[in-house]
């Protein structure tokens, strides 16, 4: 959680850059390469940085609310530790030792949740919901 504050910094600043939490958008005017490719269903997504070159790879069998969780998050990686190659397994619970693995799922969460977190009339459990976010999130809440 040393991470934390710097997160939530990086969140606040690219919103404030592009006028917009959308991970898609973000990333593109970024120059970070989206696309959807077929892969493994036990892979959600990957990042990976070639050639100075960022790449976010999404796994075409997700649904469209965890397309744009696993997008957020790998984009939380090319953002905060752009030099490191990582895949989004679908049992991220796992690999959640991880130190850059919780810091991606805490900027997805806080970058989906931005807009609504002074919304004190949703539950943590609601804004989850609502934004298609794992509930395994709730403690980056
Ligand atoms: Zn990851």
């Amino acid at each position: 959680m040393i991470m934390t504050d710097y997160v939530d910094r990086t969140v606040e600043q690219l919103i404030k850059r592009f006028h917009t939490n959308d991970p898609f958008y973000i990333a593109r005017r970024l120059n970070i390469y989206v696309h959807l490719a077929s892969m493994d269903a036990s892979i959600g997504g990957f990042y990976r940085y070639l050639k100075r070159n960022k790449f976010i790879i999404i796994n075409n069998k997700l649904q469209s609310s965890m397309r744009v969780f696993v997008t957020a998050h790998e984009l939380g990686h090319a953002v905060l530790h752009p030099k490191t190659s990582t895949y989004f397994l679908k049992n991220y619970t796992s690999c959640s030792a991880s130190e850059i693995e919780d810091d991606a799922n805490e900027f997805a969460t806080k970058l989906l949740i931005n807009p609504n977190k002074n919304n004190t009339e949703m539950t943590r459990e609601k804004l989850l919901e609502k934004y298609g976010i794992p509930s395994e999130m709730k403690r980056f809440i």
